[in-house]
C-alpha cells in the first residue's frame, strides 16, 4: 500500500478494528441478525426493543409481511433500465406523491442528502429564471441537519462535521432562527431559498410551531424566495400526519423525502410545485438509478401503508401517550431535563452524556439514538403499539438508573 505520509508517532496504539469498513461510524459492539415487529435480535440471541427504526427508516418495523411481498413482487419485474426510458412504477409513485401532497412534480434520487443537493439546484434555477441572476443563496437555520455532501453540509449547523472539509459549497449559509434576524437576512437581494426541517431531527428534536412556520411562509412569499422543507426525517407519517407540513398547515414550494420512503431500500425524492418544475430543463439534473422500477414499486407499497388513516391515528395517539409518559418519567426520576417531540419523534435532554445512557439502554435491551451530546432520540417504528411503547419506556427507566 502506498503511503502519503510518514507514520505519525501517535500511530494506532488502540486495538485495531476487526473490520475493513471505513470507521466513520462509532458502531455499537453488537451484531444484529434478525428482527420482527419492533424487536431486533443480536448474534448472541439478545432481544432489543428498537426505538431507532434504523434512524427513522423502518417505519414498518422488521419482517413485515406486506413489505416482503412487495419486494418479492418487485423482484419479478424489471430492476433497472435507466431514466432513458419510461417505466410504470416510478410514474405511478410520482403520481401517488403528487395526489397526497402539495406537489405537482417529483424527482427521484437515492438518498436524503442527494435529494437536498438536487433541491438546492432547483431552487436556484427557479430563482434565477423568475427573479434576477443575482438570486442564488440558500439559507439554512441554526440547529439544522441536511446531510454531509458539500452544499448540504454548508447548510448543516454542526461545526465538527464542517471544519475538516472547508471550503464548503459557496452561496449557502446558516441564519439564526429568530424571526427578526431572518427577516433581515431574507431581505437580501441574493437569497433564493430558505431551507428548514419542520422538526429538526439530528439537531436535538426541535418542533417548530405553526405560528413560526407561518411567519416564514409569509416572509418568503413576500420576498419571492423558495420555502423548502426537509422532511427526510419528520415526513411520511412520523408526526402522525403523512407530511409534517400538513400538521401545521403551512405549505412549502419544495420538499425533500428519503429515509422511510422505500422501506429500507435507498431512495430520495424532491417534491415541487409546477412553478418551480416549469423552470427545469432536460439536462439540468439527473440520476442513473433514481426512481428505478424495483425501488419505486416497493416505495408505492410503503407510501400506501404510511398513508393509512388508521396508522396515522395510532401514531398521533401513541405520540400523545409517549409525551405524557416521558414527562412523567422526567418528574419521577429527576434524570431528564427536557422532553420535546410529537408523534413518534421525541428528544430527551439528560444530565449525563447521551452515549452513556444509550450504552446502558442497550444492556437493558433498548436501542436508542443520540441527537447531540446530551440528547436521546426516540424514533419507534410507526407500527409500534401501546404495549411496545410501554415496554420501551420500562427499559429506558432502568437505563436512566
Ligand atoms: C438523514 C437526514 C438527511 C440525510 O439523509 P441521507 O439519506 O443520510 O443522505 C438529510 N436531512 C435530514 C433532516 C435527515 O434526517
Amino acid at each position: 500500500m502506498a503511503t502519503l505520509m510518514a507514520p505519525s508517532p501517535a500511530a494506532p496504539t488502540s486495538t485495531p478494528t476487526p473490520s475493513a469498513l471505513l470507521p466513520v461510524y462509532k458502531r455499537a459492539p453488537i451484531e444484529l441478525v434478525r428482527g420482527e415487529g419492533i424487536r431486533l435480535h443480536d448474534a448472541e440471541g439478545k432481544e432489543y426493543v428498537d426505538f431507532t427504526s434504523g434512524i427513522a427508516v423502518n417505519a414498518l418495523g422488521y419482517a413485515d409481511e406486506g413489505l416482503r411481498s412487495a419486494i418479492r413482487a418487485a423482484a419479478d419485474g424489471l430492476v433497472h433500465v435507466s431514466n432513458l426510458f419510461r417505466t410504470a412504477p416510478g410514474e405511478q409513485l410520482a403520481q401517488q406523491l403528487a395526489d397526497r401532497s402539495f406537489a405537482d412534480r417529483v424527482f427521484f434520487c437515492n438518498s436524503g442528502v442527494e435529494a437536498n443537493e438536487g433541491a438546492f439546484k432547483f431552487a436556484r434555477r427557479w430563482a434565477r429564471t423568475v427573479g434576477s441572476p443575482a438570486k442564488h443563496e440558500i439559507v439554512g437555520v441554526r440547529g439544522s441537519f441536511h446531510g454531509r455532501l458539500f452544499a448540504s453540509l454548508a447548510a448543516t449547523d454542526r461545526p465538527s462535521y464542517r471544519a475538516p472539509f472547508r471550503p464548503l459549497a459557496g452561496g449557502v449559509s446558516i441564519a439564526e432562527r429568530d424571526l427578526e434576524s431572518l427577516a433581515g437576512i431574507l431581505s437580501t437581494e441574493t437569497v433564493a431559498a430558505l431551507v428548514i426541517e419542520p422538526i429538526q431531527g439530528e439537531g436535538g428534536v426541535r418542533v417548530f410551531d405553526a405560528g413560526y412556520l407561518r411567519e416564514l411562509r409569509a416572509m418568503t412569499l413576500d420576498r419571492r424566495i423558495v420555502l423548502m422543507f426537509d422532511e427526510i426525517q419528520c415526513g411520511l407519517g412520523r408526526t402522525g400526519h403523512l407530511f409534517a407540513y400538513q400538521r401545521v398547515d403551512v405549505v412549502p414550494d419544495l420538499m425533500t423525502l428519503a429515509k422511510p420512503i422505500a422501506g429500507g431500500l435507498p431512495m430520495g425524492a424532491i417534491l415541487m410545485t409546477e412553478e418551480i418544475a416549469a423552470t427545469i430543463q432536460p439536462g439540468d439534473h439527473g440520476s442513473t438509478f433514481g426512481g428505478g422500477p424495483f425501488v419505486a414499486s416497493v416505495a408505492s407499497h410503503v407510501l400506501d401503508r404510511v398513508s393509512d388513516p388508521g396508522l396515522l391515528e395510532s401514531v398521533r395517539r401513541g405520540g400523545q401517550w409517549l409525551g405524557e409518559a416521558l414527562r412523567d418519567l422526567a418528574a419521577r426520576t429527576g434524570k431528564i431535563r427536557d422532553v420535546r417531540g410529537v408523534g413518534f419523534i421525541w428528544g430527551i435532554d439528560v444530565h449525563e452524556p447521551a452515549a452513556e445512557v444509550i450504552r446502558r439502554a442497550r444492556e437493558e435491551g433498548l436501542l436508542l439514538v443520540g441527537a447531540g451530546d446530551y440528547t436521546l432520540r426516540i424514533l419507534p417504528p410507526l407500527v409500534a403499539i401501546q404495549a411496545d411503547l410501554e415496554e420501551g419506556l420500562h427499559r429506558l427507566e432502568r437505563a436512566l438508573g
